[in-house]
Parts: structure tokens; C-alpha cells; sequence
């Protein structure tokens, strides 16, 4: 069934929050977070070759964000926009054509979704995905229990058919059980969990 709905379907890839901030000696460091850049450039080569749109999603946060502790939010400061915290991963290939999306820009928004942010144009993804007629999200990045799972049900909610690339994904865990709901939570909303194998071929059948 997946392999005839992949000659249908016009995916794009989705990166979201791959930043230092998020990875390791980062401000709010997600265990293993590191260990998703791997797979995710394997799955930028695919995309940027078979001609796939891009989008890599990051935290753009202002300073006084009501986000973080202190002012009224659960957060560590983390990926205030324009410091070295909010930089996508030194070892993440983006390629030139990816379309960033800068999210919790405004000083009462926590951005977890994708779909919260904006494209550098001022567009929304919602808006930009329609443009390309893109009608399926190919997700990886961090966290899977924060702004990987807001944007999949944010995705899920727009009409869009989504596949979550489970070895491109890891977990804040804030609490035991964190990781577990958040995916259980995708695929009640109509999420495929996929493997790398799968996603890699998925985009590699192209736009
Ligand atoms: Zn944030």
C-alpha cells in the first residue's frame, strides 16, 4: 500500500529544530540529540537530489520570550535569534535551496509547530507547501515530544499525509513516557512511523 501511495504523493522534507542549542553543550541539549544529523543529511541528499523541497524549521527566539523560566515559560533560555545557540548544527548539510523557517519569533509565542513559523518572505509553510502543491511532509529533527510532535499534528489537522522518520528523531523525555505518548499521539492522528530505509526512498522517488 505504501509503495503505491508513494508514486502519488508529493512529499517534502521537514527538518525541524536541528540547532546547537538542541544538541550537545547546547542550552536545552536533547539526549542523543547529535545522533539525528547523520541520517538527516543522508535524507537532505536524497531530497536535494530527486529535487524534493527542503524546509529546516528553527527556534528564533527574542530574549524576553515569555517561553522561558523566569518569565512566565518552562525553558531555559535557548536559541535567541542571531547567537551561535540558534545555529542550525555545524555538521547539518543544508542545501542551498532550503527554505528556513524561523518559529517563536514573537514575545508570547513558544513556536513549538512549524506551522507557527514563517519563511524569510513573511509567508507561512501552510502557504508555502500549497505553492508547491506539496500534499505530504517527510518529518525528522528534535524533539519528538515537542515542536517534531506539535508540527505533525499541526500537518495532520491541514490535510497533509505525514511520515516520521524514526532513526531522524530523538526525545526531550521530561518526564518518563514523554517519547512513547508523542508518538503514540502522531499515529492516532493519522502519522506513519517509517524507517530511514523507507523515507529514503520515499523522497528519493522525487517531487
Ligand atoms: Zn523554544
Amino acid at each position: 500500500m505504501y509503495s503505491q501511495m508513494s508514486s502519488v504523493i508529493r512529499t517534502a522534507l521537514l527538518v525541524v529544530d536541528v540547532q546547537n542549542d538542541f544538541c550537545a553543550g547546547g542550552a536545552l541539549a536533547v539526549p542523543q540529540g547529535d545522533r539525528v544529523v547523520d541520517p538527516i543529511n543522508r535524507l537532505l541528499a536524497a531530497s536535494a537530489a530527486a529535487r524534493v523541497a527542503i524546509f529546516a524549521t528553527r527556534d528564533w527566539h527574542p530574549l524576553g520570550s515569555s517561553h522561558f523560566m523566569g518569565r512566565g515559560g518552562q525553558w531555559p533560555v535557548h536559541c535567541v535569534a542571531d547567537t551561535p545557540g540558534a545555529a542550525f548544527h555545524p555538521l547539518l548539510r543544508l542545501p542551498d535551496a532550503t527554505a528556513v523557517v524561523s518559529k517563536g519569533q514573537a514575545l508570547d509565542s513558544d513556536g513549538y509547530s512549524a506551522f507557527d513559523g514563517t519563511l524569510p518572505a513573511g509567508e507561512t509553510l501552510a502557504a508555502a507547501l500549497d505553492q508547491r502543491n506539496v500534499d505530504h511532509l517527510t518529518v525528522c529533527g528534535l524533539a519528538t515530544d515537542y515542536c517534531v510532535r506539535a508540527s505533525v499534528l499541526d500537518a495532520r489537522t491541514g490535510g497533509l499525509g505525514v511520515s516520521v522518520v524514526r532513526e531522524a528523531i530523538a526525545a526531550v523525555n521530561l518526564k518518563p513516557g514523554d517519547e512513547t505518548g508523542a508518538l503514540e499521539e502522531m499515529r492516532a492522528a493519522g502519522a506513519a512511523l517509517v524507517s530511514l530505509d523507507e523515507a529514503l526512498a520515499l523522497v528519493g522517488a522525487g517531487a
